[in-house]
């Protein structure tokens, strides 16, 4: 039942995304919950004047927040202190895990119940505690699905969006004792609520994500659909919640326009069925809430990013995943081709700063810069820009000032840079072009048929047999 990161070079990007595309199956499982997923969400935003000046309103917030990060987090602190919550610092995964670890041999944790944390997946959870013998549940349905599953989520919102009803029906027979198969959702759904009702009670932590850290009141809010975090939030003696550090917002007017962008934007609902807003612990003579709670603040790079002014944007995410739900390559490969914890648009922008460009540069190229995402982003985040700057950073020379991630210039190749140099001085040079284009219009019967990942579905490329001044010459006499 462990989810353990994986990382996967350039190759493997590749061959996983063919075995979907070689899927009619996936592929339409995929092309249907996008369709419904792009309709619920053009259905929330009718009016184009009261979408364009709400995410305004939400990219100015973020900017806003994001300029004064520094300070924000400091006043977050104060107050969550002030409040009894417990604020703890983690520049990596291991340290986060470590953290998280030590609150649960404190207390001689056995078990943990998760709500919906992206960010506990990011720094790999489940795997670090089971490693540590406690055993990390998740009870967000989805979650709960690709667990038993032995897989990763495949959206940031949907973890289980590329599974059939078929699919978990199998699943659920053959991993939950008692259970027959059935095609029926609403008795799925029962099915898996009985299995976690008991683990809710049973848990010794809650463990959950936050979607808004509020620096002026020191709250915490939590958004979802099902109910689980709030039992998550409550029911455990202990809650602790995992974010990253961007999460901050100086006010609490602050939060519902991003409420309202996330929630339309990523499941196309006006408002979810649950909005948490955590304080702190269990005050003396209350009848619920948990003993202690603890928030992580998660760096992991993100520093890195901030330092950067181009990609400081891609710290304003609210995580709602619409940029995933109308890319036309993740709709066509799905989230676990990328093999990244963040899938499609948004994974190719942050996951270089998370795990380094080395390993996910390839990523910046499964994109077709077509603008999908940057005009369904409700914080109007330049995803195609960044894309561009991603390829370029990877291609950059070592030690050069464009060289500013780990692992810039890791898909520079001796043949690529020959070509590009070859290219840049014949370009460079007007009596140099005209003689290159004269000899390729000349010579294009040589043109070869296979070009490689071109002709796999595409005509072979020819040059044209007049150049464009030749054309302009005829023209004129
Ligand atoms: S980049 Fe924009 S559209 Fe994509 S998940 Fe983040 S906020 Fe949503």
């Amino acid at each position: 039942m462990s989810q353990v990161i994986k990382i996967h070079p350039m190759e493997e990007f590749k061959e996983r995304s063919r075995v979907v595309l070689n899927d009619p199956g996936q592929r339409k499982n995929f092309r249907a919950a996008m369709d419904f997923l792009q309709a619920k969400r053009h259905a929330q935003f009718p009016d184009q004047d009261e979408w364009q000046g709400l995410r305004e309103l939400g990219s100015q917030i973020r900017r806003y927040s994001l300029a004064n990060l520094p300070r924000l987090l400091e006043q977050l602190e104060d107050r969550l202190s002030a409040n009894g919550i417990q604020v703890h610092w983690a520049q990596t995964p291991d340290e986060a895990n470590a953290i998280a670890l030590g609150i649960a041999q404190r207390i001689k944790a056995k078990s943990v119940i998760k709500g919906k944390s992206m960010v506990s997946e990011e720094v790999g959870f489940n795997h670090a505690m089971e490693a540590a013998g406690i055993e990390a549940l998740e009870s967000d349905m989805g979650e709960y699905i690709v667990q038993l599953a032995g897989e990763a989520p495949s959206h940031i919102i949907m973890p289980a969006i590329h599974k059939t009803k078929q699919e978990i029906a199998k699943l659920f027979a053959e991993e939950i004792p008692g259970v027959s198969y059935t095609e029926d959702v609403d008795a799925l759904i029962r099915v898996g609520r009985k299995v976690l009702r008991r683990k809710f009670a049973d848990a010794d932590i809650g463990l959950s994500g936050v979607n808004f850290c509020v620096a002026e009141t020191g709250t915490l809010c939590l958004v979802e659909n099902e109910g689980n975090g709030r039992m998550c939030t409550t029911v455990p003696k202990v809650h602790i919640a995992i974010t990253g550090i961007e999460k901050v917002v100086e006010k609490l007017e602050h939060v519902p326009p991003l409420y309202s962008l996330l929630s339309r934007s990523a499941t196309g609902q006006a408002v979810t069925t649950y909005f948490n807003l955590i304080g702190g612990p269990r005050k003396p003579g209350e009848k619920d809430g948990p003993e202690e709670v603890h928030l992580i603040l998660l760096d992991n790079g993100r520093t890195q990013a901030y330092a950067d002014q181009e990609l400081r944007e891609t710290l304003k995410c609210i995580r709602c995943g619409a940029c995933m739900n109308h890319c036309p390559v993740y709709a066509r490969i799905g989230g676990h081709a990328y093999g990244t914890t963040y899938p499609g648009p948004i994974g190719a922008i942050v996951s270089p700063h998370m795990l380094g460009l080395d390993i996910t540069y390839p990523l910046a190229f499964a994109s077709t810069l077509c603008g999908a995402c940057v005009e369904v982003c409700p914080v109007k985040i330049p995803i195609t820009d960044i894309l561009v700057r991603l390829r370029n950073e990877s291609q950059a020379k070592p030690e050069s000032d464009e060289a500013t991630l780990r692992g810039s210039g890791a898909g520079r190749t001796v043949v690529g840079t020959a070509v590009w140099n070859v290219w840049a001085q014949v370009y460079g040079r007007s009596g140099l072009y005209r003689l290159a284009s004269w000899f390729v219009s000349r010579g294009r019967a040589l043109s070869p048929s296979d070009q490689g990942a071109w002709t796999r579905s595409r005509t072979p490329l020819e040059p044209a047999p007049k150049r464009l001044r030749d054309l302009l010459k005829e023209r004129k006499s």
